[in-house]
Order: structure tokens, then sequence, then C-alpha cells
């Protein structure tokens, strides 16, 4: 098994959830334009608004709340919406949050949902899972190359569990971050729970193993979060740290496929 198989095997069904913000777009007679942006004539949101398909304007506003809540916008976040019907979101790159259609549609409508969604991707990327799994696995597939051959068949399998159990607690811990990044940014607690429940109706997720939590553990980890870290705090700090900051600013893509 090469890198690259191996790396598809680990590709798990990350967590999809949620969905979108009621945040119709209003007819406006004068569109927000750059320039106008630029005279600080407009604001941030009212350009992102008119210029954004609505997609991308309800995910900008997620992360920018959640990044500004949470002070987590020392680097640009980039936004991709995967056009594939798959119920599922993944965090790749340095800091690229990667969302299915499949998710965007069964979320519509649940902006708390999709909000942690969107804070449970982030916090792989805070937490550096990325880059510690690739790591892992690089070093362990060198190891098992420079061994016997007969003997590689016994280390893959080992390199294997290794990687599932450092990908079960990175779920665990993405989870907890994101619901806490989440519910300082405003979003409701249950929004989470809504999320993992979409996700528990999917193949496979009822299974909980060495390597991988079930939906049902993850929603019980969540339900006993909101008891230890009670929303009131957290939503205090984090409309503290709202008020005192400026809306962040966007790039689109000339090619409009990322924010
Ligand atoms: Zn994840």
């Amino acid at each position: 098994m090469n890198k690259r198989n191996l790396l598809a095997h680990f590709h798990t069904k990350a967590v999809a959830i949620a969905s979108v913000f009621a945040l119709l777009l209003s007819p406006v007679s004068t569109l927000p334009t750059l320039a106008g942006w630029e005279e600080n004539k407009v604001t941030p949101y009212e350009l992102a608004e008119a210029e954004l398909p609505e997609n991308f304007y309800v995910l900008y506003r997620i992360v920018e709340r959640i990044a500004r809540a949470n002070d987590l916008d020392q680097h640009p976040w980039r936004i991709v919406i995967n056009s594939e019907y798959d119920i599922n979101a993944y965090a790749t790159d340095a800091n690229v949050i990667g969302i299915f259609n499949g998710l965007l549609d069964q979320l519509v409508g649940d902006s708390s949902a999709l909000a942690c969604v969107v804070a449970h991707e982030m916090a792989h990327h805070l937490h550096r899972h990325v880059a510690i799994t690739d790591a892992e696995l690089t070093k362990g597939l060198e190891q098992i190359t420079e061994s016997a051959p007969a003997q590689q068949e016994e280390q893959m399998a080992q390199l294997q569990k290794r990687i599932g159990q450092l990908r079960r607690s990175q779920e665990l811990e993405a989870d907890a971050s994101g619901y806490k990044y989440a519910v300082q940014a405003g979003f409701e607690p249950e929004g989470c729970l809504r999320g993992l429940d979409l996700l528990s109706r999917l193949p496979g997720s009822g299974y909980s193993s060495d390597t991988h939590p079930s939906a049902s553990e993850r929603i019980v980890a969540i339900q006993a979060l909101i008891v230890k870290n009670p929303p009131e705090w957290l939503v205090t700090l984090g409309r503290q740290r709202l008020r005192s900051t400026e809306p962040l600013t966007y790039y689109w893509s000339a090619d409009e496929q990322w924010l």
C-alpha cells in the first residue's frame, strides 16, 4: 500500500452538518461596490451580501464570526465548496475549510449546525491535525520501507492502528474545540447535536472502534460538554470580542471557486 492509498484509506467521513443563516438577499437598488468598500461607504458584510453566491455568503459570515469571537484570525481562512453531493466537510492544506454541497443542502436554514461543522474543521487546523497525521504516516512508511519484507505486513497493520487511534482522538478534540468556538461566536450549542444527528444517519456512522468514534458517542461527548462548559459564559466572552473588533474582510477568487 503506498502513501496515497493509505491516505485515501484514512480519509474518514468527517462530520457533515448544518445549514444556513436566514440571511436572505435583500433587494437593493444600488449594489455595493469594491470602491465603496475602500471608501468606507459600505461594510464588508454589505458588499459580501451583494457580491457572493448565497452559500459562500453564509459561510463567510460564519467563519468571520467564529474567527473574531475566538481571536482566530491570525491567518487567512479559505473556504471551498465542493459541488459533489456528499454529506461531508474536511480540513486540508494550511487553512482550507472544504464543504460539500450535500452538507449545505441537508443543513440549509440551520446556521448553528453549519457553524458547528465549520468550527470543527477550523479546530482540525488550529490543532495542526493534518500536519501531525501526515508526519506520523510519512515516518511510519519510511520505517516500513527500510525494514525486511517479511516484517512489512505486520508493521503496516501496526501503523494503521496507530494512525487510526490518532484520528479518533483528533475527531473528539475537534468536536470539543469546535463546540467552544461555535458557542462563543453566539451559535446554539444544540447546533452541534443536530449536525451529529444528521451524521448519525449516514452509513457507517453507528460503528465505534479503536480508530473511529461513532456519531452517538460524539453526541454523548457534546452533551457532557454543554453541562461542563455552560454556553452563557462562552457567549459573554465572545460578545465582548465581537464588540471590540471590526468585521473581517474577504478575498473572492477571480474564478469564483473559493473565498
Ligand atoms: Zn473531523
